[in-house]
């Protein structure tokens, strides 16, 4: 049985904005939801009109984790390296340093790596730093394709594995990934162009949290793994009075990693080439075509597309749908306010439903966008600043 408030907190966490855990709320000073607030943090300009674009992603998500297995296909050694759930941005370096030592560990200096998302840019960088000649074979180039659409934060064990139903071992795996990734991001905090940075993030409540069901029949309980990393990341702490800008009963704030997609994709497809790696466009239909190709390991980070060419039905999708506003340079905040995420991107500000429960966007592979939705979070992001007195110019 899960605890409203353990699911409350998990689902903040997904947005990268941590929790309100039962001690967290122990003893809180509350004040009368609607309060004006003297708002002294710049405003998001949350109106339709500066949307300039309606997204949707589908997060492959796999009950037993991510598959990460080596498997031979005629006289090819394949390392699979799909299936990140809701974390492939936040693992991407840690899974790519697992399938590198899998793919060299029997001697061969060419690698094929099939895709070129999240997953495959950072592994065929990896494999490229080994000392490896790199091919990426994709039907897409990373700014086409779903990692492109993901929301940008600091989301490790979003979505990762379910409850339970992970392979023995996974969560000590999910740890290394986790601390190699974070290590890494942080050679890129500081670069022209902000490819990642940290931001402040609030936690929003106008009242006590809500008790959540289960998830309904069918949709599994995400495992959470976050707190063997409570070290990495700075904890959200309560912000009450003067310090709490928001017309909120409860507020929490921390800091946490923005992936600013547009130029840490730049960056990253810019440093493989230079690097001396190749990229060539090319689908694949069925896994023995890859006997085709010239390199002898293969390293398959082909994402949800591993369902249809994998055969694998345990990817299944996780929606998710993203709009975007109009950048403003001035914020430097995101928060989490009645279920709707939103993080100031260099590249525009992400707005996201994130609904009520666990089985929102699950097994939905819708990729239209749906507007009506956008409406909803950008109604719900107005109203709280509506309520907000602005400051003095
Ligand atoms: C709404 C949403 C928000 C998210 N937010 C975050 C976040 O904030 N932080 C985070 O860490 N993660 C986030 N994620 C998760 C993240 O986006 C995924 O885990 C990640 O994008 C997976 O990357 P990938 O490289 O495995 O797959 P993809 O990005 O799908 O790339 C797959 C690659 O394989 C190629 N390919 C596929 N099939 C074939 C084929 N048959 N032949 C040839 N090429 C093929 C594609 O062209 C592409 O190049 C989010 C996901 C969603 C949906």
């Amino acid at each position: 049985m899960v605890h409203g408030s353990a699911i409350l907190g998990r689902r903040a966490l997904l947005a990268g904005l941590g929790g309100w855990g039962a001690a967290g709320l122990a003893g809180c000073a509350t004040v009368p939801a609607g309060r004006p607030a003297l708002s002294t943090l710049p405003a998001v300009r949350a109106e339709m009109d500066r949307i300039t674009r309606v997204t949707v992603c589908l997060r492959p998500f796999r009950a037993a984790g991510p598959r990460m297995d080596v498997e031979t296909v005629g006289d090819k050694t394949v390392v699979h390296n799909y299936g990140h759930g809701g974390s492939g941005w936040s693992l991407s370096w840690g899974a790519a340093e697992q399938a590198t030592a899998k793919a060299l560990a029997g001697g061969a200096r060419d690698v094929a790596v099939i895709g070129c998302g999240a997953l495959g840019l950072t592994t065929a960088t990896v494999l490229r730093r080994a000392g490896a000649n790199v091919t990426i074979y994709a039907a897409e180039r990373l700014e086409k394709t779903r990692s492109a659409r993901a929301t940008g934060t600091w989301s490790p064990d979003s979505r990762i594995a379910a409850e339970g139903q992970a392979a023995a071992g996974f969560p000590e795996l999910w740890e290394a990934m986790c601390r190699t990734s974070f290590r890494t991001f942080q050679d890129y905090v500081g670069l022209a162009g902000s490819p990642v940075e940290w931001s402040d993030r609030y936690n929003l409540l106008d009242e006590a949290p809500a008790a959540h069901a289960p998830p309904p029949p069918g949709v599994p309980h995400f495992a959470s793994y976050i707190d063997r990393v409570r070290d990495i990341t700075p904890r959200m702490v309560e912000v009450t009075g003067q310090d709490n800008p928001f017309p909120v009963a409860r507020a929490r704030k921390g800091a946490s990693l923005q992936f600013n997609v547009t130029e840490y994709a730049h960056v990253l497809m810019t440093d493989f080439l230079l690097a001396g790696g190749r990229i060539e466009t090319r689908v694949f239909n069925a896994p023995g075509e890859l006997t085709q190709l010239k390199e002898p390991v293969i390293v398959n980070c082909t994402g949800y597309g591993a369902r249809a060419l994998w055969k694998d039905d345990s990817v299944v999708p996780v929606r998710g749908q993203i709009s975007w506003l109009i950048p403003q340079a001035e914020l430097h905040y995101g928060f989490y306010y009645r279920n709707v995420s939103v993080l100031p991107r260099r590249d525009g500000i992400v707005l996201q439903q994130v609904g009520d429960s666990e089985a929102f966007g699950y097994n939905d592979d819708r990729e239209a966008p749906d507007l009506d939705e956008t409406r909803t979070a950008v109604a719900t992001i107005a109203g709280l600043y509506a309520r907000m007195v602005p400051r003095a110019a």
